[in-house]
């Protein structure tokens, strides 16, 4: 796999980055995952605006520009043929000279990073036909969440929690209502409606469920951003989450308890398809 870290195009086993990263130390970097159908990349746009401005929250200055950053998205697809994948692209604060909780220079440069991921058949996932099943875990993470970061600690544990409970992912709560899942947004929907978390520093703003309220919006369908409750979760007719890996997935299960009939309700299947359908086409 060719790689791209910091200016140059590489094979993975050359890439290398400084054991005094602060990434690696202090988890001080943000990310972006940015999904690819039939070679082209799925909302960019959207993904580099959450981007920059992650970087702005951090103070994180950017060692490329966006038009150079689609570049580098678009030459690793062409390098390494991806039809469909994943590209995940991560920015931190450099290496300082040492370990310092302090930041480093100015004039430090950022690290950056980008490899792909290649998923044939990403779109057409049989977990979309079946549905997953979640479990509730209480939220533990910080408080900045609208910020990508790399401090994905308590999100990896959450995953273990889930697997462990036999589930495929967990559902987190704070002051008993629900944030999001470990790596995606999170919805349910109650007599046609579509209720997700209104946006604030307690869930990343996804780009896919920006698209995806969009779609919902213009197909008539009703929309309510608030916070809700793992018991109204459990007594919704449908659930769902929203990711740039996973687009659309209906969940099933929650807590080892069927939410509606146990299988993918139809609101959930038809934004699938809509974001699918829509997202191939605006794809660059
Ligand atoms: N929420 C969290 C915590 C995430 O990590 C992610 C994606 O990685 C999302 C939501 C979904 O965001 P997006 O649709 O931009 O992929």
């Amino acid at each position: 796999r060719t790689v791209y870290v910091n200016g140059q195009y590489l094979p993975e086993e050359e890439a290398k980055v400084s054991i005094f990263d602060r990434g690696f130390l202090f988890a001080d970097g943000v990310y972006e995952v940015t999904s690819v159908l039939g070679g082209k990349l799925v909302d960019f746009a959207g993904h580099a605006r959450r981007l920059e401005r992650s970087l702005t929250e951090l103070d994180m200055a950017s060692p490329v520009d966006m038009d150079e950053l689609l570049e580098i998205h678009r030459q690793l697809v062409e390098k390494n043929e991806i039809d469909e994948g994943l590209i995940y692209l991560q920015i931190t604060r450099g290496a300082a000279a040492d370990r310092d909780f302090a930041f480093p220079p100015e004039d430090t440069p950022p690290t950056i990073v980008l490899f792909t991921q290649s998923k044939p058949g990403l779109a057409d996932s049989p977990a979309a036909r079946t549905g997953i099943k979640v479990i509730s875990i209480e939220d533990q993470r910080w408080g900045r969440r609208d910020i990508k970061t790399v401090q994905l600690l308590y999100p990896s544990m959450g995953k273990m929690m889930a697997k462990a409970a036999g589930a495929d992912d967990a559902w987190m709560v704070e002051d008993g209502f629900v944030t999001e899942g470990t790596s995606n947004n999170a919805y349910i929907v109650k007599n046609g409606t579509i209720i997700t978390r209104h946006l604030g520093n307690e869930i990343l703003h996804g780009i896919t469920r920006a698209a995806v309220l969009r779609f919902a919006r213009e197909a008539q369908m009703t929309v309510e951003e608030r916070p809700f409750t793992i018991d109204e979760a459990k007594d919704a007719d449908e659930a769902f989450i929203t990711s740039a890996s996973s687009f659309v997935m209906p969940v099933v299960d929650m807590d080892g308890q069927a939410i509606g009939s146990g299988a993918p309700g139809p609101v959930s299947a038809r934004l699938r398809e809509i974001y699918l359908d829509e997202m191939r086409k605006a794809a660059v």
